[in-house]
């Protein structure tokens, strides 16, 4: 609801700067001087000045933190509109490219990722752990599990080998929000890799 047309009353004594006595249910202040005020404050929010601090702010680490936090809960306030994007999205032909380019991406990174030393009894045991999610998801009926790689494929600083050892079933929510950071203060300890906070 907009300002202006929340419940007003009127009130015995005028107000001090402009001599008004209409006041909002749900501040008492003054509808005129509240108003007026509020859109100094939009107003202000529009100078190149204020869009300047807050555009510098998003990029420190703490404004990063603040806009992760946003979009996440925006998301999860709105999943129903993201889905729905999103299958429009990929419906789309122009953005069949897109996609493809994804993909690719991903399948190409598989195959780096997997070792020549990898035998065919050790692509058994990844097929297995594919298995395994195929089959939970059949016993849950939807698509809730993933299979997640551990240290991750795509990542700055490390690259995750597609090995059973690299590999797990987790639930599709946790690897979501996962993503490719990789947390090793939760995970267990890899050879000759330095203590590490949070690799984006
Ligand atoms: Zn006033």
């Amino acid at each position: 609801m907009k300002v202006e047309d929340k419940p007003r009353y009127l009130s015995k004594s005028a107000c001090n700067r402009c001599g008004d006595k209409e006041r909002f249910n749900h501040n008492d202040k003054c509808c005129t001087c509240y108003i007026a005020r509020r859109r100094r404050i939009r107003e202000q929010e529009k100078s190149p000045e204020t869009r300047a601090r807050k555009k510098a702010y998003l990029q420190t680490p703490r404004g990063k933190e603040l806009r992760r936090k946003v979009r996440a809960k925006t998301y999860q306030n709105n999943k129903d509109v993201a889905r729905k994007w999103k299958r429009k999205y990929s419906k789309d032909p122009k953005n069949l490219a897109k996609i493809l380019q994804w993909t690719t991406f991903r399948s190409t990174r598989i195959k780096d990722a997997t070792p020549p030393w990898v035998k065919d009894d050790i692509s058994e045991q990844v097929v297995n752990i594919y298995r395994e999610r195929d089959s939970l998801n059949k016993e849950a009926g939807y698509v809730k599990y993933h299979v997640d790689h551990i240290v991750p494929l795509v990542n700055k600083k490390v690259c995750g080998l597609h090995v059973p050892s690299n590999l797990r079933v987790i639930e599709a929510s946790e690897n979501a929000s996962k993503s490719n950071k990789w947390i090793t203060s939760t995970e267990p300890s890899w050879p000759n890799i330095p203590q590490l906070k949070l690799i984006q």
